[in-house]
């Protein structure tokens, strides 16, 4: 049977909750156990599949077409764990699920309540993923910071799930802040003092506190700590700044984590170490050789969550190449004619991510142009090949008024347009075409040389779809279209000749990359650009 570790969040939001939650994955997958991950969202939406990026970040996409937070993804990247749509459970979720029992007459007349209706769902859904998956430890992020509203049912539901299992079976981990106050040289412990307090008021008591905190904790600090919280003294877990993300596990070991995680568990594992992540993964990032400039032209440039496994990709493909890539963001709505010299100047390589909706397409079609007309790598992911495709139609095929019927459903030339399937959907959540599909691979061509082999599976999200009329037309005037999807006869990818690497692809690469396992499409394209000299 797994045991579970819940991990909370208190004093403030972004703590990086997430990331500290995979790093303990990865640590126990070193240790030899098989893991997986939960992340439970406390808001009402049943998935993020439908919010802004400016609300959520961006949509996390798994093989089996569920749209999850963002955090799963880091799960993804740091562990060897598939997630699976049961591994985001959502309030939304929740009580559809139980207002759906309800109307079915499931509940035999009784008044239907939080707790324990649905209390009891939330540990279902959670006992669900740990048994189907059949780990030995089930990792489960309760969202939100403790105080919170929202997270109450969540948290009552782990706090009776850890007094059903036992301490040997179940581990409360409570990651918190420690501020360090300037003018007065001082790290200070009373926000997480209150922030555990309001978790022992609903019956929780954290058995190992990681401490954020830019400076080191002091052993007088450490004690008070201990002393006020009610947690062992080697509990104390410092959680320090680090510099990239994927060095947080190393840090966490060098603290003890998990041989302290283990200890509490009652397991005993082997004694594994991290060498192949410290050194492909680690000291790539802290010493590369070379440096590359890409530039990203997309919609919501001031958020860094927006484009997270976007930007976590192109980081692997600088592992790759043994380089550190400075990633230029640029927002679309900023290209114009008189404005795209200057903007892409510094760019070694281009790329348009995926995204919705016609605000700043223009500048988007006038930056693949520019990749185009100078030989600039590029690389065009889901709404980035669409506009590749558009932007090719207006300036070689001579259609001017070329468009997706996503922007202008008038379009006399639609080159990007809804399959009839798309045409009947409704409802806007969970209706597009979503998760993994086969795609076929021509030998000949960038996207071969990349993956090294015909069949790949990749994952999907969009309702969009290159138009077949318009094949021909492209074909003979120098677009390859390297990738098939051919039991449905759609495009998956496409490329140009006579450019040393244009690639524009409808599935999201970005979802199945991993540091120490680069995607070929990102190892490629960030190797092309490095070739390219530009001004920096
Ligand atoms: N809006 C486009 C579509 O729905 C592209 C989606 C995306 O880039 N993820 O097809």
């Amino acid at each position: 049977m797994s045991k579970f570790i819940f991990i909370t969040g208190g004093v403030v939001s972004s703590l990086g909750k997430g990331i500290a939650a995979a790093s303990i994955g990865k640590l126990l997958e070193a240790r030899g156990l098989k893991t997986t991950i939960i992340k439970c969202d406390p808001y009402l939406n049943v998935d993020p599949g439908t919010m802004n990026p400016y609300q959520h970040g961006e949509v996390y996409v798994t093989d089996d077409g569920a749209e999850t937070d963002l955090d799963l993804g880091h799960y993804e990247r740091f562990t060897s764990a598939q997630i699976t749509k049961d591994c985001n459970i959502t309030t939304g979720k929740v009580y559809h699920t139980v207002i759906t029992k309800e109307r079915r007459g499931d509940y035999l007349g009784k008044t239907v309540q939080i707790i324990p209706h649905i209390t009891d769902e939330i540990k279902r859904c959670i006992r669900k993923v740990s048994k189907e998956k059949d780990v030995d430890i089930t990792i489960v992020e309760i969202g939100g910071t403790v105080g919170d509203i929202e997270s109450l049912p969540f948290l009552e539901a782990i706090r009776q799930m850890r007094w059903e299992l036992g301490e040997s079976y179940a581990l409360n981990i409570h990651v918190t802040l420690l501020p360090y106050i300037k003018s007065a040289g001082e790290q200070k412990t009373k926000p997480t003092q209150h922030s555990v307090g309001r978790l022992r008021e609903i019956g929780i008591a954290p058995d190992i506190l990681l401490c954020r905190t830019e400076k080191h904790i002091s052993k007088e600090e450490r004690d008070k700590i201990a002393l006020f919280c009610n947690v062992d003294r080697e509990a104390v877990i410092e959680a320090a700044d680090v510099k990239h993300i994927y060095e947080v596990p190393l840090s966490f070991r060098k603290e003890g984590l998990d041989n302290l995680i283990l200890k509490k568990l009652h397991l005993k594992s082997e004694d594994r170490d991290l060498k192949d992540w410290e050194t492909l993964v680690v000291n790539r990032l802290r010493n590369p050789q070379h440096e590359v400039h890409i530039c990203v032209v997309g919609k919501y440039m001031a958020l860094q969550d927006a484009y997270k496994s976007i930007y976590e990709a192109l980081a692997h493909g600088g592992i790759a190449n043994n380089a550190r890539v400075h990633i230029v963001k640029i927002d679309s709505e900023d290209v114009k004619n008189n404005t795209v010299d200057r903007l892409l100047a510094a760019a070694q390589g281009i790329l348009i991510p995926g995204g919705f909706g016609d605000r700043g397409i223009e500048g988007k079609i006038r930056a693949v142009q520019y990749a185009r007309e100078k030989n600039i790598p590029f690389l065009g992911i889901c709404l980035g090949m669409q506009v590749a495709c558009i932007e090719f139609a207006r300036n070689i095929c001579g259609l001017k008024d070329a468009n997706s019927t996503e922007f202008n459903k008038e379009t006399a030339n639609p080159v990007i347009s809804l399959l009839e399937e798309q045409k009947q959907v409704k409802n806007l959540g969970a209706s597009m075409r979503l998760g993994a599909y086969p795609c076929k691979l021509l030998k000949d061509s960038k996207s071969f040389q990349a993956y090294k082999k015909e069949s790949i599976s990749e994952r999907h999200r969009h309702r969009y779809e290159f138009n077949n009329e318009y094949k021909k037309a492209f074909e003979k005037n120098g677009v390859v279209f390297s990738g098939i999807n051919v039991g449905q006869e759609l495009v998956e990818i496409i490329e140009l000749t006579g450019h040393p690497w244009f690639v524009a692809c409808q599935f999201h690469p970005e979802f199945k990359s991993r540091p120490d396992r680069a995607h070929p499409l990102f190892r490629e394209f960030v190797k092309a650009s490095l070739d390219v000299k530009r001004i920096s």
